[in-house]
Order: C-alpha cells, then sequence, then structure tokens
C-alpha cells in the first residue's frame, strides 16, 4: 500500500474532511481533469481517515471506488429519486411509506459521499427534502400511534452535533408508541471516532436505549476492508452502551459483488456485534450505473456468500426498496425469479409471494415480465 500524504487521525484528533478531489494528491492530474465535471454533478467529500483505507496501487481498489468519482457516472441512466421516496414525504424531512416505520432525514451531509448513494439527490443544491428542524416530524410521530419505529436517517444522522441528538432522542422517548429509534449511519465506517470519543452521546445512548425500548444503529459497512480496529473498536462502543447493531448496505459492483468479499464481511460482522439485516439490490438511481449488478448475478453471489458465511449471517435478506414496499429475492430457478413483500406500501401486499421471468439483464422490478404462476400464487 502506499504510504498516504494525508496524516492519519489519532484517538486525540479529529479526523480532517476535505470536499475537493484536488485535495487528494494520489489522484494523478490527467485523472483529475477527467474526474472533476463528475464531481461536479455529484459532489465529493471524504477524509483523511477513510482515504488512508485505498491502495492506491491498486487500480479498482474496492475503497476508492466507493468514494473517488468515476467518469461513467455521468453516463445517462435512471431516477435522482428512483424508488419515488417524494410519494411518501408527508412533511419536510418526514418519510412515512410503512404503517409501523417513519423516517426522519435530518441531516443532508456524511462522512464521505458513496459515489453510489440513492440519494444523492439530497446532496444538491436545490434540495429541499431534508429539515434540521424535527418538530413537523415529532407532531406528525406523536399523533400516529401506529408509529413504533422512527429512522434517523438523511444524510447521516451522527454528524450532527450530540446536542441535537439527544434533542430529538428525548422528545422520541416522550411518544409513548415509539418503541424503537434507529440510526441509519456509515460514520462507524467512515469516523470510528465520532462514537468512541463523544462520552456525552454514549451517555444518551445509555439513557434512551432502554431494556423495553432499545436504540439500533443501522450501519453500513460495504467491504471487510472497512472493519478497521478502530471501526471494530466504534461498533464496540455503541454495544457497551445499549445499543443494538446491525448492518445494512447495498450490493455494488466493483466493491462487494464477490462471495468471499461478502462472506468475509458478513463473517466479521457476526463475530463483533454487527450481523448483516439487509443486502440491498442497488437502486436504478441517476449517476449509479457503474455500480449496479442484475439481480439474478446478485442474488448467486449473496447465496454463496450466505452458505460460506457465519451460521448468523444467513438472517441476512436480499431486498429491492421499490417504490411499492421491500421485495425480498427469495429464489431464482432457470426460468424465474421468486419475489416476497417483506414490507409493503399497501399493508395488503406484506408477505405477498409474486413470481417474475428470469431476466439475466434485469436491474430492478420494473424491468421484470409477470409470468402466469403469479396468478396461482395469488389466488
Ligand atoms: S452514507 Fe448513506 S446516505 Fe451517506 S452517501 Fe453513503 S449511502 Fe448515501
Amino acid at each position: 500500500m502506499n504510504t498516504p500524504t494525508m496524516s492519519a487521525p489519532s484517538d486525540r484528533r479529529r479526523v480532517k474532511y476535505i470536499r475537493r478531489l484536488d485535495q487528494v494528491p494520489e489522484i494523478p492530474s490527467d485523472e483529475l481533469a477527467r474526474l472533476q465535471p463528475v464531481a461536479e454533478e455529484y459532489v465529493f467529500r471524504a477524509n483523511n481517515y477513510y482515504l488512508r483505507l485505498i491502495d492506491w496501487n491498486d487500480p479498482d481498489d474496492p475503497i476508492k471506488q466507493l468514494i473517488i468519482p468515476r467518469q461513467e457516472e455521468l453516463n445517462d441512466w435512471g431516477r435522482l429519486d428512483a424508488s419515488n421516496e417524494s410519494a411518501v414525504t408527508v412533511a419536510r424531512g418526514v418519510q412515512h411509506k410503512y404503517v409501523d416505520t417513519v423516517l426522519l432525514l435530518c441531516n443532508e451531509v456524511c462522512g464521505a459521499y458513496c459515489r453510489y448513494c440513492f440519494r444523492k439527490r439530497l446532496f444538491m443544491d436545490d434540495n429541499d427534502e431534508v429539515t434540521n428542524d424535527v418538530s413537523a416530524g415529532l407532531e406528525y410521530i406523536a399523533e400516529h400511534p401506529e408509529v413504533s419505529n422512527v429512522l434517523l436517517t438523511g444524510g447521516d444522522p451522527l454528524l450532527m452535533s450530540t446536542r441535537r441528538l439527544v434533542e430529538i432522542f428525548e422528545a422520541l422517548r416522550g411518544i409513548e408508541h415509539v418503541r424503537i429509534i434507529r440510526i441509519g449511519s456509515k460514520m462507524p465506517a467512515f469516523d470510528p471516532w465520532r462514537v468512541r470519543r463523544d462520552e456525552e452521546l454514549q451517555a444518551a445512548f445509555r439513557k434512551y436505549s432502554t431494556p423495553e425500548k432499545r436504540v439500533y444503529l443501522m450501519a453500513h459497512f460495504d467491504h471487510p476492508r472497512e472493519l478497521t480496529d478502530e471501526a471494530v473498536a466504534g461498533i464496540d462502543t455503541c454495544l457497551r452502551n445499549g445499543v443494538i447493531c446491525v448492518n445494512q448496505c447495498p450490493m455494488i459492483r466493483g466493491i462487494n459483488d464477490d462471495p468471499d468479499v461478502l462472506a468475509e464481511m458478513y463473517s466479521r460482522l457476526s463475530y463483533i456485534g454487527c450481523p448483516p439485516y439487509y443486502l440491498f439490490q442497488g437502486r436504478p438511481t441517476a449517476g449509479n450505473e457503474p455500480y449496479e449488478v442484475p439481480i439474478v448475478r446478485g442474488w448467486h453471489i449473496f447465496q454463496e456468500a450466505l452458505r460460506r458465511g457465519s451460521g448468523l449471517a444467513r438472517r441476512a435478506k436480499y431486498c429491492m426498496s421499490h417504490e411499492t414496499g421491500k421485495v425480498e429475492v427469495v429464489g431464482v430457478d432457470d426460468e424465474r425469479i421468486y419475489l416476497r413483500y417483506h414490507q409493503a406500501k399497501n399493508p395488503d401486499d406484506l408477505s405477498r409471494f409474486f413470481v417474475r421471468r428470469r431476466d439475466d439483464d434485469a436491474y430492478w422490478l420494473d424491468q421484470l415480465e409477470p409470468v402466469e404462476a403469479e396468478l396461482a400464487y395469488a389466488n
């Protein structure tokens, strides 16, 4: 691995964030010239800790692919809001799609920007889907007793100040019917010190993650190389302070579309107390063509990884976060793809099993043709 030019953070020092590609000295000038227009279209952000994980000698390094733009992102492909989240937005920064779960999009920044992000529209200048003021969301949740789960998301909620996070925890714990508070965050991968060095945040976890009503960290590791000693210590800090940890990530071409890579990550995640929960099929989001894996190929990789990974990893589900619900891929044979609504926008669809014609080039549910067997299963 190259000796990095940017210095490594220590426990006592904050990681340093950068927003310009020309602040990454390892990118040669000709490549920089090619990539600048990409970073102008889809914003770039990284930090010295995460950049140090890149092996610059490997042109296909998975960590590099995760945060350094690629020219193919400019290909005309997909939509910015691929699963039509705007249709389930009930107030600014508040999404309510599944009966028991509300999402609060409370921050529009992340520790770095994953190139394959399905919410990259939130990082654009004209975004108005995120709000720092969650009062409308809290009011909405208080008025909906069916909401037992609240997911803090964005962007990354752990980039908010601890004071704001505590205010949100306090307000949510004041709503009797909210049982589970989830924090969707890639900070344990991008900046493990965020939790480790913040004793006030740790105290808040102990206070608000109670035996009856837990706080969950929905961590986002994509590759086993992100599971550094520091990242493992970050997860350990969460666990020791009462937070239940699980991992969810998409399958991403060039990063984790390999059964060995996925199996290693799943095993290690299980060992450290952060077992895999969902593996997502990448949404057909604008800019994401170079990162997409067809459904059938993804399913085979996932199955092979489960065979090799630890037993706890086998609880993971391979799902498409489709406009109509979380559609689990449960099987593929020579002719068909078998699917089930693991979550459904329309409660009548929940658990519904259905079948589509196998198409090895398809990336998304809408590309799959129904087959007659679907009618038989529906009845
Ligand atoms: S951490 Fe999540 S929201 Fe942030 S850029 Fe990555 S995928 Fe997008």
